[in-house]
């Protein structure tokens, strides 16, 4: 479904970035991917060559768009292009409001926000120039429902959010399609980091009666880049098995 396509996916070393990169190259893709250190960035290469999977990878600071900007050109200069972007690096929070410090708040919306802001305004220029391409950025559905506590972590879903549905109206004349996936509750590092309690009342409202896995998510992705999905664009696509949060 992706023959010879050039994605690049941030946060792909672990999780549901990890699984998009294997579902992607299983498509035919040529895949980069973004960690945040060059350790981590190292070992998921090591493991991926160990399922005979090849992939470059790189580890730009996000909040640096200098630093993305110059990775993106040799990207370019190597591939000749970028057809698809996943913007799926983030991270999470669980304190209550008072234990939350103004650092805690701007660093997730630092993350979550302006990390992807950066990726994509370093992206753009060079879709635009080939009028193609495809942008995807992981939600949550706490960009939908809240979540009721860490307040910054569903304040930047919901940004992430505008960015998508902003960006699609603003570039689709250069045939730039821009989606979300929402994804429920994935078996991630992100998910062992919550507190259990935290996690059992949250299975119980999953209609479909099962957490999700990264593949769950990874298929969306899939479909969303694929030419399956080119009248598709503005969209929040909830991949939660109907939760309500
Ligand atoms: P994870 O913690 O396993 O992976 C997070 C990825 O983001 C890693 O590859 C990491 O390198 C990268 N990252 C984190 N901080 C970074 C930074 N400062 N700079 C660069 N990269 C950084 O988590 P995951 O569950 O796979 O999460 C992936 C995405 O899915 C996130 O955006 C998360 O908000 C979203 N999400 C996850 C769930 C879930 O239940 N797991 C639910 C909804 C949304």
């Amino acid at each position: 479904m992706l023959e010879d396509k050039v994605v690049v996916i941030t946060g792909g070393t672990r999780g549901i970035g990890l699984e998009t990169v294997k579902v992607f190259n299983e498509q035919g893709a040529k895949v980069i991917l973004f960690g945040s250190r060059e350790e981590t960035v190292l070992k998921a290469i090591e493991g991926l060559k160990k399922e005979n999977i090849m992939v470059k990878g790189y580890y730009p600071d996000l909040l640096n768009y200098d630093e993305v900007l110059n990775v993106i050109k040799e990207i370019i200069k190597e591939y000749g292009k970028i057809d698809v972007l996943i913007n799926n690096a983030g991270i999470a929070a669980n304190k209550k409001i008072g234990e939350t410090t103004v650092t805690d708040f701007t660093n997730i919306m630092d993350i979550n926000v302006t990390g992807m802001f950066n990726t994509i305004k370093a992206v753009v220029p060079f879709m635009q120039e080939a009028h193609q391409g495809v942008i995807l950025n992981t939600s949550s559905m706490v960009s939908i429902y809240g979540q009721p506590s860490g307040v910054g972590y569903p304040t930047s879903k919901f940004a992430v959010n505008g960015l998508t549905k902003s960006l699609a109206r603003e570039l689709a004349p250069d045939n730039i399609r821009v989606n979300a996936v929402a994804p429920g509750i994935i078996k991630t590092d992100m998910l062992s980091n919550l507190p259990k309690e935290q996690i059992a009342p949250l299975l119980k409202t999953i209609p479909l009666g099962r957490i999700g896995m990264p593949r769950d998510i990874a298929n969306a992705f899939l479909f969303l880049a694929s030419d399956m999905a080119s009248y598709i664009t503005g969209v929040i696509l909830s991949v939660d098995g109907a939760a309500q949060n």
